[in-house]
């Protein structure tokens, strides 16, 4: 298990750059002090993209995501810094449906607001809650059939929207004009030895969505000089959720993340998940999406499979700096 640093040089062990930069060079605020402050964060981002890739248990993934959740770990292969302070009221529950097998990889909660600055004038923000995860469909501890009930359920839940497909296949490009018709798209399999046993029913990995087609805002902000102008400002969208057709699932890419050499990781390869995000068909700050989830698993069957596998700690040495060194040439 990670042994802790006593190093606290200012400079990274590996690479020589200054410790205060983050994954592209821009000074952070705050110091790391986690089992990893020997080296930079962009050198444990290597690092981190390096240890997922060499995982091939979903267990494995699950845990390394806690890590990362827990704060032991300010970077993951998804995601370039900490999580945000917004999102630490969403923990216990993103924590717990890790224990169903559902792997977080992006989430924010509901929040609206209003401020007054003297040199920006009156602002006004709204954001829906959204949550995006990764759960497994080939496990020997998980019924395909239920996942694809989840799906179903999720889908038919009337307070979000829903959009899933599967992270490990591809699918065919939309006919041209066809986006806003293609709501069950089926993919082109790339079946392998692992994923064949997951032939799923029905429709368990077409890419399938409720959202609007085109677009679905997350947040979105107003600004006027005074209130009673700003109740007149049109809204400007700012933040989208992720694919809603076809079209815009990333290809080549996982959503939780892509190795050193942007290869899938074998963990996930092995695994088949279904990449699923829901997200508030309403702008409100009240709904609890982790809870829906959580809610919709229970009734369809799906329990925590995965409870006492994440008791355990993650068994993964602290890469020391020679390996990350190699890594980088
Ligand atoms: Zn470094």
């Amino acid at each position: 298990m990670a042994r802790p640093s006593s190093s606290t040089n200012a400079r990274c062990e590996s690479c020589d750059a200054p410790k205060n930069l983050d994954v592209i060079g821009q000074p952070i605020k705050g110091v790391y002090t986690g089992a990893w402050s020997n080296i930079c964060r962009r050198c444990r981002h290597t690092a981190q993209k390096r240890m997922w890739t060499s995982f091939s248990a979903w267990e494995d993934l699950l845990r390394a995501n806690l890590t990362y959740l827990d704060g032991h770990i300010d970077v993951s292969p998804n995601y370039d810094v900490p999580i945000s302070p917004e999102t630490t009221r969403l923990l216990p529950g993103l924590k717990r449906l890790h224990e169903y097998g559902l792997l977080s990889t992006n989430s924010q909660p509901g929040d609206q607001g209003l401020a007054f600055k003297a040199e920006t004038g009156c602002i006004q923000w709204k954001q829906r809650p959204y949550y995006d995860f990764l759960v497994p469909t080939v496990h020997e501890s998980v019924d395909v059939a239920k996942v694809n009930r989840l799906v179903d359920a999720l889908m038919k839940h009337e307070d979000i929207v829903t959009t899933a497909w599967s992270d490990s296949d591809e699918y065919p490009k939309s006919k041209e004009g066809d986006v806003n018709e293609a709501r069950e798209v089926a993919p082109t399999f790339h079946a392998t030895a692992q994923n064949e046993a997951g032939e799923g029913t029905d429709k368990t990995y077409y890419f399938r969505s409720n959202a609007s087609p085109r677009v679905h805002w997350v947040s979105s902000y107003r600004k006027a000089n005074s209130s009673k102008e700003l109740r007149d400002t049109e809204w400007t969208n700012q933040t989208r959720s992720g694919p809603t057709n076809v079209d815009e699932i990333p290809r080549g890419s996982s959503t939780c993340g892509n190795g050193p050499e942007w290869e899938r990781f074998p963990g996930v390869m092995n695994a088949r998940p279904l990449a699923v995000q829901v997200a508030a068909r309403e702008w409100t700050t009240k709904l609890d999406l982790q809870e829906v989830v959580e809610r919709t698993c229970q009734r369809v069957g799906l329990g925590k499979m995965f409870k006492s596998v994440l008791k355990r700690e993650l068994m993964v040495d602290v890469p020391d700096t020679t390996s990350v060194s190699q890594l980088d040439e």
